[in-house]
């Protein structure tokens, strides 16, 4: 089966634009002008009508069951104020009264009314029986109530009173939210997959699976990934080597759909819950410089295992003591060059001699824009504008690729795009762009969204170019924004083509 695209203005190798391109089966077989095109045997002709096609997005990290949770179970994310937090937790309740367990995410206190964190009196205030976990925005915090509780084995170090629990005090209550059915571990995936395939995102790369729920993940995936609707790749956070021996051995029938990629560990916390971990004290809380998350010995004995079994790592450190400790474990395990691909997800607050470190050791670099839109809004407050002025470096990081982190942020190609090159918020704020030497170019961004995030899955040869002999995963948009980069925010997906099949179509759009 052979389709011919002519007419368009098609986002090609090296940054050039090219007119028309011929797809077979499930790779692109040529591209050039429309008469190159026409000039081969084809089965149909679309007619592009000048619209901009480009590779399809890749998110190189983002997490599928919580973003599945927030399309599906509770969404605060669009919450002010504790009052609209207890009605939206009150209005789910009252569709769906048979729950054992009312779970929700995405509140966020700095947007909130109040400026306070959610506590357990809120919550008892209005549902005292049924047990509830609300997850803060950076899923790092979360608040319970009595109920909640009164059901579970509590951490020596939790706050009864607030109800509060961060970092490892989350881990009993989150148990019990993530002791999931294979249904709905499969319903969330399917509403991730269309939610996606609607924003011309084909691949995602995603920190879900753990000690607990490996094999589950594995099995639902694995079937799922028959369909061929979207590309599938697993950032696993197991530490027991055990465990990973048992996951490596488990092989995906489609790897081009379902794949088993690096371990993913964790140095610190996050920066607006004030658990990033700094080498000094947050310029706005003496008191703290954030939480280490692992130990020294235990992240080397990891590093060790996969240099052992040349096993990809990457890790999550955003304060700049956490990146320098990361760097450092790193540069003691690695080869020159590192050919094995280890990176560092999300690198928010940095300084020059940092960058410079990073660098040297050719890290990659597993970036958020999109993380822009809030902090820029914090981060001076946060670190100083010393260190923030150095900080989310994106221009000076190498081997940068894209993602949201959803659900943390929104999983929109546009939003993020619009934050790498303008570095504002949605409204246009800062007129000139926060620390704007950093900013990207759209050729720049996009190709960190495609080439950049098939890099760290090891699939640079046949994802993330539109060129021949690559699969054909293709997004159509609606506007010109090379013309005008101003557009992105509006810019809608008409359609997306995934291993040469339309996998979404606008309606009225193509
Ligand atoms: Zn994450």
């Amino acid at each position: 089966m052979r389709t011919a695209l002519i007419n368009g203005k098609i986002f090609c190798e090296n940054q050039t634009f090219c007119q028309a391109l011929l797809v077979e089966d499930h790779t692109i077989l040529k591209t050039g002008s429309n008469a190159e095109i026409l000039n081969e045997k084809n089965d149909t002709i679309l007619d592009l009508k000048g619209k901009v096609v480009l590779p399809a997005f890749n998110d190189s990290h983002m997490h599928i069951s919580m973003l599945g949770e927030i399309l599906c179970d509770i969404d605060l994310s669009s919450c002010r104020s504790i009052k609209e937090i207890q009605q939206t937790i009150l209005s789910f309740y009252n569709t769906h009264p048979n729950v054992s367990l009312l779970h929700g995410i995405g509140w966020n206190q700095d947007m909130l009314l109040e400026k306070r964190m959610l506590e357990k009196k809120d919550l008892d205030q209005i549902l005292p029986h049924i047990p509830m976990v609300m997850e803060r925005v950076c899923t790092h915090i979360l608040t319970v109530n009595q109920a909640m509780i009164d059901q579970t084995l509590l951490p020596d170090s939790f706050d009864r009173r607030s109800g509060i629990a961060k970092e490892n005090e989350c881990v009993p209550f989150l148990k019990k939210v993530h002791r999931k059915s294979k249904e709905t571990v499969c319903h969330h995936l399917e509403c991730v997959t269309t939610h996606c395939l609607s924003k011309g995102i084909t691949s995602l790369q995603t920190a879900d699976m753990k000690e607990d729920n490996f094999e589950m993940l594995f099995e639902v995936y694995e079937e799922f990934s028959k369909q061929k609707k979207i590309r599938l790749c697993h950032q696993f956070n197991i530490e027991d080597p055990q465990k990973i021996d048992q996951l490596l051995k488990m092989k995906p029938e489609n790897p081009e759909f379902h794949q088993i990629g690096p371990i993913k560990l964790f140095m610190d916390g996050s920066l607006g819950a004030r658990t990033a971990l700094l080498k000094k004290p947050y310029a706005d809380d003496p008191g703290t410089n954030g939480i280490q998350v692992i130990s020294d010995q235990k992240f080397e004995e990891i590093l060790q295992y996969a240099k052992d079994h040349h096993l990809q790592v990457i890790t999550h450190a955003i304060g700049d003591q956490a990146i320098q400790k990361v760097l450092d474990h790193y540069k003691k395990f690695q080869d020159t060059g590192n050919p094995l691909r280890w990176g560092i997800v999300h690198v928010q607050i940095t300084d020059k001699a940092l960058i410079d470190q990073f660098r040297n050791q050719n890290i990659l670099a597993l970036i958020q824009p999109i993380f822009l839109e809030y902090d820029l809004h914090i981060v001076e407050d946060r670190v100083g504008k010393d260190l923030a002025s150095t900080s989310y470096a994106f221009y000076s990081l190498p081997n940068i690729s894209l993602g949201t982190d959803a659900p943390v942020e929104q999983i929109d190609p546009m939003n993020n795009l619009h934050c790498a090159l303008f570095r504002q918020d949605y409204a246009y704020w800062p007129k000139d762009g926060w620390n704007i030497q950093e900013a990207l170019s759209l050729k720049e961004a996009l190709t960190a969204y495609t080439q950049g995030s098939a890099f760290v899955q090891f699939k640079e040869e046949q994802l993330g170019k539109i060129a021949p002999g690559y699969l054909a995963d293709l997004v159509v948009l609606d506007q010109d924004i090379f013309l005008n980069p101003t557009l992105l925010l509006n810019t809608q997906v008409l359609a997306t083509m995934c291993n040469g099949k339309w996998v979404y179509k606008k309606e009225n759009g193509l």
